[in-house]
């Protein structure tokens, strides 16, 4: 992991970057809450960071999931064998995190795509970390549908189907920030486009369309901080941010 991989965005919520994507730490003094967990070969890098932060992986009380894509999940088998670690998503990303159905990039999609700039390089970084891995999590369960989830950081879920059918983002009040996932990033190897935006379409489940519904249930919500799924931190008001992914489309 890189010395410059683990960012306190705001007092005990931080932002690791891990593979071509994020994952997030909440502190609550002794106790985490860890949303994401990087692909499957950063599972030990996601106990680095943990310990970084002079924590051990028996601190994290549950993993969230924004959504079941396969650089998110990496960490959740490998936590509940180590520390049986609970696993958490929204009801309706339950059975694509077990992989009962599958909402993501086929590899065949994939290389069809080799062909475009910047696109095998960061091919090759991901197959590395376990692209092409099966990342089913079997014991995830569904989180309670409304208010603060009783986890350190005291994250609200708030549902932006879209990207994935079950896709959350996860509003921290207190820290006046929000944890969006990939239906709002700041940047992709795939994109020389920078700041607020919608992910490369070639990732999202279904039509652009969806996607771009996805973001309306972020505008409402009062945050000025914004922790992506991919690429860095961002400070502005979400709705500016939410006006600015739906100008790129
Ligand atoms: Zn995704």
């Amino acid at each position: 992991m890189r010395g410059d991989a683990i960012t306190e965005v705001t007092k005990d919520v931080f932002l690791v970057a891990g593979t071509s994507v994020n994952w997030v730490l909440l502190r609550d003094g002794d106790d985490l809450t860890l949303v994401d967990g990087g692909y499957p070969g950063d599972a030990d890098a996601v106990e680095e960071s943990i310990r970084a932060l002079g924590r051990r992986p028996e601190d994290v009380r549950a993993i969230l999931l924004t959504h079941a894509h396969v650089d998110h999940v990496g960490a959740l088998v490998p936590f509940h064998r180590r520390y049986g670690t609970p696993a958490l998503c929204d009801p309706r990303e339950v059975g694509h995190a077990r992989r009962e159905y599958l909402e993501q990039l086929t590899p065949g999609r994939l290389v069809a795509n080799l062909w475009r700039p910047g696109v095998l390089p960061w091919a090759l970084g991901i197959v590395r970390a376990g692209a092409t891995r099966d990342a089913a999590v079997p014991h995830v369960e569904a989180f309670a549908a409304d208010g603060p989830l009783d986890l350190p950081g005291a994250p609200v879920p708030v549902p932006t189907p879209g990207h994935t059918s079950g896709h959350t983002a996860f509003h921290l009040p207190a820290a006046g920030a929000i944890i969006t996932g990939d239906a709002l990033i700041t940047g992709h190897a795939l994109t020389r486009l920078r700041g607020p935006q919608l992910i490369p379409r070639i990732f999202d489940h279904g039509p652009r369309s969806l996607a771009l519904a996805g973001l309306d249930p972020l505008a409402a919500v009062a945050a000025d901080v914004i922790l992506p799924g991919h690429g860095p931190a961002h400070e502005t008001p979400l709705a500016t941010a939410v006006a600015q992914a739906r100008a790129h489309g």
